[in-house]
């Protein structure tokens, strides 16, 4: 999966003017995960935060399955305990590629560095645990669709209607957060140039209860490539089975005129879906997702930054982007934190940060769509075969695994020796084992 991002610095915010008054009041424009978190977290400092949401969330949103390195943030903001209460725990992931291309990843194995699980949640639920706590920690909400407008000098201008909602003063110019998702509202108002992954899909998905239990362990989430092209999630949730498809557009259109047909049909067809889902019920309505895969070249401006899927998002198939959520709430809390509030630097710390998050996500996510990390597990367990188990071989398998498993988990995605091995072992460490295509996802 190719992306034409130039590079992963983005694009500079040289001689930017920003203002340094840190009293002028936040707005945060979207009530998702990341402006949530975002609110609650300057709440804790002492900062006063108005929250805008349009309250047109669907009931059927993806974002279901966690990975490992949200937990850390839910117990900064003391939600742990509610998220597990709308959620059921996640051991690992198991993908499922060709015959012989099976890798179930436990958390257990990226030991000390992150807790060993994560959560799969119903997430109408979980986004309400956040905001709960946002108000607890005195966040105002506003039940209104925010209006901007382009100012002058890269500045972004709210509304006469809304700032009367917000009740903020004709002096004051507020720090403006867009967190509306893929509303992308500040960025598009700026006309900010975006850079797009070349994956053209569509993802169909739905709740259902009878799923056939296959999971290797209870929660465990299973990614499954399709035979027939693109791959599919199922994700174990209270009571039912979260299962979506992600196809070429052009394969859906094959499949049937509606979305209940496509997501049916493939259902009925992939011989690995056929097997589970014939006693399936559908219990929910089939909801769509196409052009996901998006990236801003900004992230932040004179007086406002954009938070989540307003800045950016990669792709759904390792489940980065409520982390990614949160994770830029709390880049963007600290970086202001650690450089004297709304200054430049601040904002050049941000998007330098987040811009290297997305740039480790995609370089990980696109030897899962090549199958590469399939050749490379085929590589390190015939190292130990061959080896008959030797404590080294041993050794190198657990390191590799180990790598993989903390870069998914969203521990070591951007480390620089993680990336280094992958690459070099790519290069280097497959011989003698059937080649990525032969696990790839067309
Ligand atoms: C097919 C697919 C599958 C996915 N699966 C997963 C997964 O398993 N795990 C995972 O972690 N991520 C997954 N994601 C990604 C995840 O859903 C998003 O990254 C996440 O929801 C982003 O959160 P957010 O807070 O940035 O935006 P959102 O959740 O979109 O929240 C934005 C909010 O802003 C509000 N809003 C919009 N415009 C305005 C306005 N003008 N005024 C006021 N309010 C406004 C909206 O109503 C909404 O409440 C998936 C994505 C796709 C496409």
């Amino acid at each position: 999966m190719k992306w034409r991002l130039r590079d992963c610095g983005g694009v500079g915010i040289v001689g930017m003017e920003v203002k340094r008054d840190s009293r002028d009041p936040i707005v945060v424009i979207g009530a998702g995960p990341a402006g949530c978190t975002f609110a609650a977290l300057r709440a804790l400092r002492g900062d006063q935060v108005v929250v805008f949401d349009d309250e047109k969330r669907p009931s059927m949103l993806v974002g279901e399955s966690l990975v490992p390195a949200v937990v850390p943030i839910f117990r900064r903001l003391g939600v742990e305990d509610a998220v597990a209460g709308v959620g059921t725990h996640k051991p690992g992931v198991s993908f499922e590629a060709a015959e012989e291309g099976v890798i179930h990843f436990n958390f257990k194995s990226v030991g000390k560095l992150l807790p060993n699980y994560s959560y799969n949640v119903d997430r109408p639920a979980f986004d309400d645990v956040l905001r709960r706590r946002a108000e607890e920690l005195g966040v105002r909400f506003i039940s209104k669709r925010a209006m901007v407008e382009a100012g002058d000098g890269d500045r972004m201008l709210l509304g006469a209607d809304s700032r009367d909602a917000a009740g903020i003063a004709e002096d004051a110019e507020p720090f403006v957060i867009d967190a509306t998702g893929r509303a992308r509202v500040v960025a598009r108002t700026l006309e900010i140039p975006t850079e797009r992954g070349e994956r053209n899909d569509v993802a169909y998905f739905a709740h259902f209860e009878n799923f056939e239990d296959v999971a290797v362990e209870p929660g465990q989430v299973i990614i499954t490539a399709l035979r027939d092209g693109g791959w599919s999630w199922r994700i174990p949730l209270p009571g039912k089975m979260s299962c979506g498809v992600v196809l070429s557009k052009a394969r859906a259109r094959e499949l049937g005129e509606t979305p209940e047909d496509r997501l049916m049909e493939v259902l009925r067809s992939d011989p690995h879906l056929e097997s589970v889902t014939r006693e399936a019920r559908r219990v929910s309505d089939v909801a769509v997702y196409t052009n996901y895969q998006l990236i801003a070249e900004r992230a932040s401006g004179a007086n406002w930054a954009l938070l989540g899927d307003a800045f950016g998002f990669v792709d759904p198939m390792l489940s980065p982007g409520l982390f990614m959520a949160l994770e830029s709430a709390q880049i963007l809390d600290t970086q202001l934190e650690a450089h004297g509030g709304r200054t430049a630097v601040a904002f050049e710390s941000y998007q330098a940060e987040v811009m290297d998050w997305h740039c480790g996500w995609k370089e990980l996510i696109a030897y899962f769509y090549d199958g590469s990390i399939f050749s490379l597990h085929a590589a390190g367990k015939q190292v130990t075969e061959i080896l008959n188990g030797g404590f080294i071989p041993k050794r190198i398998e657990a390191h590799m695994n180990y790598h993989i498993a903390s870069m998914a988990s969203g521990g070591r995605t951007r480390s620089r020796y993680s990336r280094g091995l992958l690459r070099f072992m790519r290069k280097h460490g497959m011989w003698n084992v059937p080649e990525p295509k032969v696990f790839a996802v067309r």
